[in-house]
């Protein structure tokens, strides 16, 4: 028997089921904000620690059974799910759908692959009903006092949710992070490429920070004053003033820096290796969020990590920094470069997911609405809206005239940072890649030529010639002549 009375039909304005750390927190948000909120949880122990700690925040209704959350919904319903993602996911919709009627909105929070996304919507489609993937971003503190919010579903369901969802969301110079990202999965597709930029963003800071102790043998501390400085400039934000702070942090049982006494494998829940897996299909080069995944990888591991360490030699010779201040310097000019690339090369797989999968999204409005309460949230994002007001069919951000003139400045230390790293033995990933990244795709000419002539050779896969039209074959084990394979 819930210790709560059962709440009255068509009172709420929206419910949440899932009340763990997310769903209890986006509840709460909700009822601080003014909105009548049905709260629900599989088992009611949640949801009665939810009023007994919280029910003074504001109108919860709260229901053991899901019959009676649905019922206590005003009409057209709207019901958010916060569950575990997956089959959680998928059995609750079930059960939601089974009591809902047409145009009624299911909204799924969590973070769902957007494929699923698509076909979660496409069936509730066809019963009438109306299936809102949103990517929520901030983590829990975010869903308690503003997120960004990241709504796909149809236009008419975001007229319904959307007053709501830009009231709770976090809001930057007056304006809401949240908009009407586009069709289905266009929510948590973007939210998916939002997590795979915070993937770069963090392994580029730990790239800098790592080059800062080995190379010039600085302690924790030490660069948490460098990144709190350059928390004041180009690069300010949430990344990495954390980083400040966690440098600074000491550890209480040993006394030693925090960051010295953890085990130096990062874990993932898998949105990097989404945000690549979907890149690679979708033919987009997302190389800094790639090897910031990979590099995840690595520090994982184990196995390998111990059969190469002591054995494998560096052979390498760090050149002498007669300059510290100059280094830190190229430090943070070669970071801001390999994140303007990574941000670019995000932007570049929004623009095509939206071209493949048939999305209407304003890539400016993404930039906006990751302003504030989500975790790449930082100072630059207001240059990559006004980059893309300036040209909405922009082809490549780093082709926007600020950054081009910003990443030039760059340019002359991240090769000098890049070239230390490799002259010293130590990992760039992030920073190599970009900057390879940077060279390909400026490159008037690119050795793809001979691999195609090689693709031809072996395979028959053709060429195209820079000198006319169609496309061609030799024939390589005969006598080398060439055929036009196109009519
Ligand atoms: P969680 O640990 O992912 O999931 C726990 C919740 O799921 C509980 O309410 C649990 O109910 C419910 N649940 C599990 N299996 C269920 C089932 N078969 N049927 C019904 N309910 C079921 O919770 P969370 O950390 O709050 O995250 C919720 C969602 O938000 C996830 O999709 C997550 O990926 C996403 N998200 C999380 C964060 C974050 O920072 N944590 C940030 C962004 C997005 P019981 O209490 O009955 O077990």
């Amino acid at each position: 028997m819930a210790s709560f009375a059962p709440s009255p039909a068509d009172v709420a304005d929206i419910g949440v089921t899932g009340m763990a750390v997310m769903g209890s927190n986006l509840a709460r948000n909700l009822a601080r904000n003014g909105f009548k909120v049905a709260i629900h949880n599989r088992s009611v122990e949640r949801t009665e620690k939810v009023i007994a700690d919280h029910g003074s925040d504001g109108e919860f209704y709260p229901s053991e059974s899901i019959d009676d959350f649905v019922a206590s919904l005003q009409k057209p319903r709207v019901a958010i799910i916060m569950v575990k993602a997956g089959g959680p996911t998928d059995a609750v919709i079930d059960e939601l759908a089974a009591r809902m009627e047409p145009g009624d909105i299911i909204v799924d929070a969590g973070n769902a692959l957007f494929t699923d996304t698509r076909r979660r919507e496409e069936a509730l489609r066809a019963k009438g009903l109306h299936f809102v993937g949103t990517g929520v971003s901030g983590g829990e503190e975010g869903a308690l006092n503003g997120p960004s919010i990241m709504p796909g579903g149809t236009k008419e369901s975001y007229d319904r949710l959307g007053p709501m969802f830009e009231t709770i969301a976090a809001n930057v110079d007056g304006a809401p992070c949240c908009t009407h990202v586009g069709a289905d999965g266009a929510g948590h597709f973007v939210k998916m490429v939002h997590n795979g930029i915070e993937y770069a963003d963090m392994q580029v800071i730990s790239e800098a920070y790592d080059l800062m102790s080995k190379a010039l043998g600085m302690s924790a501390s030490e660069i948490g004053d460098v990144f709190a400085e350059w928390n004041t400039g180009d690069l300010e934000s949430f990344l990495i003033e954390i980083t400040a702070d966690v440098l600074h942090q000491v550890d209480a049982d040993t006394g030693k820096a925090f960051v010295d006494v953890i085990l130096d494998q990062a874990a993932q829940k898998g949105t990097g290796a989404w945000t690549v897996q979907t890149a690679l299909e979708l033919g987009v080069p997302v190389t800094g969020i790639a090897e910031a995944t990979f590099a995840r990888s690595v520090s994982g591991s184990v196995p390998q990590r111990e059969a190469a360490r002591g054995v494998l030699p560096a052979k390498a010779e760090a050149p002498e920094i007669a300059d510290r201040a100059a280094f830190i310097d190229d430090l943070q000019k070669a970071l801001y470069a390999a994140k303007l690339v990574s941000y670019s090369q995000g932007f570049d797989e929004i623009a095509a997911g939206a071209d493949h999968y048939g999305w209407d999204i304003n890539l400016g409005d993404m930039a906006r609405i990751w302003r504030g309460g989500c975790i790449i949230r930082a100072r630059f994002l207001d240059r990559i809206t006004e980059a893309y007001e300036r040209n909405g069919d922009l082809a490549l951000l780093l082709a926007d005239e600020y950054f081009t003139r910003e990443i030039t400045e760059c340019i002359p230390a991240w090769r000098r940072v890049v070239a230390y790293a490799a002259t010293a033995g130590l990992p760039v990933p992030v920073f190599a890649s970009t900057l390879s990244y940077y060279d390909s795709v400026r490159a008037e000419r690119l050795p793809a030529a001979l691999v195609q002539a090689q693709r031809d050779f072996f395979g028959a896969h053709t060429y195209r010639r820079v000198d006319a039209d169609g496309t061609y074959h030799i024939e390589w084990t005969g006598d080398r002549s060439q055929t036009r394979q196109d009519g």
